[in-house]
């Protein structure tokens, strides 16, 4: 029963193109309003609970309203929520990331994914004089201009190749590859020399989930040393989920730049580059690549990635990545068991299943997949309490408030919604 949704999504679509805020959220029939979150569910305005699996498409690592990040908002928001000159709280943030990310030699702070990837590769560019960026397709790194080309998240949901309104000229720099493809990227890499840096999620998160093959980004990380090219990992998704210091820790690789975003602010909007000093100092007022920002380093969003730091230890890690384990191995079962063309994803706290398809190891075997039965699994599970993204093309995310009881739920609603969508089958 979901008529409360259905009625304000009739209002919403009045007001709001599509009736939302941000593309993905606005799936068919209508979209369920929420109401509350509190630790790994949520509550819709018909009054059903959920366990959430998007969690904000990746941020809520430690679920809704926890205690110690509610508290350091608070205090905050007591104190003074924006200033427009440096802070305590943003000093800290930074620090508290230097200390945990590779790469980190330096900080800057932003307010979104998308700014910190725009910002990084107008830094990377700044930095070699060379225009080109290769993106892999199928990654996802924000609505900017210069990389909404071949997107994954929800322009690939509508297959459109970018978007509308972006001039040719913004994109004449941007160069596609192919994730896992060691070779295409040598063939790019060695034919051109005017590329400033390749782009791309270490663990693909937007286009599903799409792991990296054994050995792929220690080659890439030699690949574009050798032909002085930086590499940049966007971990907004994977920073702080797979590791403390996020993918590039979970691998052992490198980057010369990371941007983060999602986990960092705890919920709130967030955005970081991160990078090599000399790289980093040519940042404006250091140096001569401009970024700014009136809500950049904000102290509510910086004390809300400080709460979630000191909450997160060497045991929450463990944790995650056992029930990220539990719930995939037990969907392999019930998968197997059926006898039914599927595959299930996993790293971490991370997790997709994939229908028709038995394997997916690159952008090209995602889109394969059979995203209307998706559909149908996404309403289904929803129908029986588990808020997944409604999405053959992202990816599900749990959170250190998902008890053994959760997962439990979990698991028998992925029975349950499986045998129903495959009944015919
Ligand atoms: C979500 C996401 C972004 C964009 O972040 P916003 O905060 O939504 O602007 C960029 N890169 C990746 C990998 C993401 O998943």
């Amino acid at each position: 029963m979901r008529s409360y949704s259905e009625k304000l999504y009739a209002r919403s679509r009045k007001v709001m193109p599509g009736g939302v805020s941000s593309p993905i959220r606005a799936f068919p029939p209508y979209p369920s309003f929420i109401s509350r979150g509190e630790g790994g569910m949520m509550c819709d305005v018909d009054g059903n609970e959920l366990i959430d699996l998007c969690l904000g498409y990746g941020p809520l690592i430690l679920g809704h309203g926890h205690p110690a990040v509610f508290e350091a908002v608070m205090r905050q928001a007591n104190q003074g929520m924006l200033f427009g000159a440096p802070s305590v709280q943003e000093l800290e943030l930074a620090e508290k990331l230097m200390q945990r990310v590779p790469c980190a030699d330096m900080v800057r702070l932003a307010n979104s994914g998308t700014e910190a990837t725009m910002h990084a590769i107008r830094l990377a560019r700044g930095f070699t004089g060379k225009d080109g960026i290769v993106k892999m397709s199928g990654g996802f790194h924000g609505a900017h201009d210069a990389l909404l080309v071949r997107p994954g998240s929800a322009a690939m949901d509508r297959c459109i190749p970018g978007s509308a309104g972006v001039p040719e000229d913004a994109v004449r720099n941007t160069l596609i590859a192919e994730y896992n493809d060691l070779e295409g990227m040598t063939e790019l890499l060695t034919e051109r020399n005017d590329i400033a840096a390749v782009i791309l999620e270490p663990v693909m998160g937007n286009c599903g989930l799409v792991l990296p093959e054994e050995g792929y980004l220690q080659d890439l990380r030699s690949l574009t040393e050798e032909n002085d090219v930086l590499l940049i990992f966007d971990e907004v998704i994977t920073g702080l989920r797979l590791a403390p210091g996020g993918a590039q820790e979970r691998f052992g690789v490198i980057p010369d730049i990371c941007t983060m975003g999602k986990a960092i602010g705890g919920g709130l909007p967030a955005g970081a580059i991160l990078g090599r000093e000399d790289i980093m100092s040519l940042i404006s007022p250091a140096g001569d690549v401009y970024m700014a920002g009136t809500f950049s380093g904000n102290p509510m969003t910086s004390a809300a990635g400080n709460a979630v730091m000191n909450q997160l230890d060497a045991g929450s890690y463990r944790s995650l990545d056992s029930k990220g384990k539990k719930v995939s191995d037990a969907i392999r079962d019930i998968i197997q068991d059926r006898g039914i063309n599927a595959c299930v994803n996993q790293i971490g706290s991370m997790f997709q299943i994939f229908l028709g398809r038995d394997e997916v190891k690159t952008h090209a075997d995602v889109q394969e997949c059979d995203a209307g039965t998706f559909r149908s699994l996404f309403l289904s599970l929803l129908e029986t309490g588990v808020y997944l993204p409604p999405s053959q093309f992202e990816t599900n995310f749990l959170c250190t408030e998902h008890h053994k009881n959760h997962i439990d739920r979990i698991i028998e609603a992925f029975d349950t919604s499986l045998r129903e969508v495959f009944r015919s089958a």
